[in-house]
């Protein structure tokens, strides 16, 4: 559901699009990490009501926090030398390092990104490349699959990743009762 400041944070991804600059802060660098990194790549969605991201390595779809938003996508923008006003960019950018904010600099190979805006939505693709391969037309992911699960709990409310700061609600159990982030893997105990 959209808020007020949700709409504030889409209102500065579309600010991007326009030439807005917003400088990385730790949140955004860790979720341009995830996206950037692995060579699997993802395919995102900002919209006003969130942050969504499905990666190329897991078949299930990922909420961030939307203030990550207009930084991550002036980042990629910025990268991919687009022109202010344009709606749609298509880039190779990369490879780059990220300077450390919280933690660790962090670094990723060439990527093509595609980054399309309207009113209402902004889509982001990221896929592996090589510097020399022509423009081409994204093949989005497949629709995600159902796997057998080990083990999922429901969260009565949706808990931020400590680690990557992905939100979930829906989460894999350990038999320790910890609790397995499904974009980075990493494992928080289950709050009380
Ligand atoms: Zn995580």
């Amino acid at each position: 559901m959209a808020t007020e400041l949700s709409e504030h944070h889409f209102g500065g991804v579309l600010a991007a699009f326009d030439g807005g600059r917003f400088p990385l802060d730790a949140g955004a660098s860790k979720v341009l990490r995830l996206m950037l990194e692995r060579p699997e790549g993802c395919d995102a969605v900002l919209r006003p009501d969130g942050f969504e991201v499905r990666f190329g390595w897991s078949p299930s779809r990922h909420r961030y926090n939307l203030a990550a938003g207009p930084q991550a996508v002036s980042y990629l923008l910025d990268l991919a030398q687009a022109a202010a006003g344009a709606i749609e960019v298509q880039a190779v950018v990369g490879p780059a390092t990220v300077a450390a904010l919280d933690g660790d600099a962090w670094s990723f190979e060439a990527r093509r990104v595609w980054l399309t805006r309207s009113t209402s939505s902004v889509a982001i693709a990221v896929r592996r490349t090589d510097a020399n391969e022509p423009p081409r037309s994204l093949r989005p992911f497949p629709e995600p699959i159902d796997y057998p699960p080990p083990s999922f709990v429901e969260l009565s409310s949706a808990q931020f990743c400590p680690a990557c700061g992905a939100l979930g609600s829906r989460l894999r159990q350990l038999m320790t009762g910890f609790l397995v982030c499904s974009a980075c893997g990493g494992s928080f105990q289950a709050p009380h």
